[in-house]
């Protein structure tokens, strides 16, 4: 059986906020969830971008939570989930990441039909900044969800329904052909078995030798239990540790 892992927890707690939301939960909120749902190696994680709530000096506090005397750190990383850019660079770089003090980056595609309203567009975009992080950039070790942003052009009704056999089968095999040369690992994100074309890409994953993470991509603490049903959805493709990432000690 799989290690479970799970290094996209987010520790919401350290992002402005409208006056009366939900605080959030810290890392210690977080790694208390994780826990209790039976996660080994787990990794909290904000948001690195541009967005007027997720300020860097955020990154910074939660750094310091991490980083305090008191806080349990065996099997516990700090990373960040910064945005990827069309040359592949990622909004955190290796200045921010010293300055965090981070163990990894997982660099995300985020965009929405607002930004982009045509699908295919949409697709073409996410795909050059996939491929160029896993060509040309020595900061990012993981790839957080992979075409995880489709589902919204489907919400917004501009496609009737969202599913990986849209994505160009040349995005996928090139993804994995980088992926597998580069040495950074996909993330697994979700495990939807009934889109056929994804389940054949986890499969190649799998059979390709490609590094993998597990990522609740949890913003509460409820969420957090979803890498234990994302680990043992793997461990039934026959996934096997010898190809699970994990960070640099
Ligand atoms: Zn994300
Ligand atoms: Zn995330």
């Amino acid at each position: 059986m799989l290690i479970q892992s799970d290094y996209h927890i987010h520790a919401s707690f350290y992002r402005v906020k409208k006056a009366g939301a939900e605080p959030g939960p810290t890392a210690a909120e977080q790694l208390a969830a994780a826990r209790v749902a039976g996660t080994e190696l787990v990794g909290i994680v904000e948001h690195c971008n541009d967005a007027p709530h997720h300020p860097f000096h955020c990154l910074e506090e939660l750094s310091a939570e991490y980083h305090s005397s008191g806080f349990p750190r065996e099997n516990v990383f700090l990373g960040v989930e910064a945005d990827l850019a069309e040359d592949g660079s990622d909004r955190c770089g290796p200045e921010g990441r010293a300055k965090l003090g981070l163990h990894y980056v997982i660099g995300s595609v985020h965009v929405s039909p607002a930004m982009i309203p045509d699908f295919s567009a949409y697709l073409e975009y996410e795909y050059t900044r996939i491929a160029n992080a896993l060509k040309n950039n020595a900061n990012v070790e993981i790839i957080g969800h992979p075409f995880g942003e489709g589902i919204r052009w489907e919400r917004a009704g501009i496609i009737p329904k969202w599913h990986w056999g849209l994505i160009p089968e040349r995005y996928l095999s090139e993804i994995l052909r980088l992926a597998k040369g580069s040495g950074k690992a996909l993330e697994v994100n979700r495990c939807d078995f009934a889109d056929g074309v994804y389940l054949d890409f986890l499969k190649e994953v799998k059979s390709g030798n490609i590094l993998f993470t597990v990522g609740s991509d949890a913003h509460g603490t409820q969420a957090v239990g979803n890498a234990a049903v994302r680990t043992r959805a793997l461990d039934a493709l026959g996934f096997q540790e010898n190809c699970h990432w994990r960070p640099k000690a």
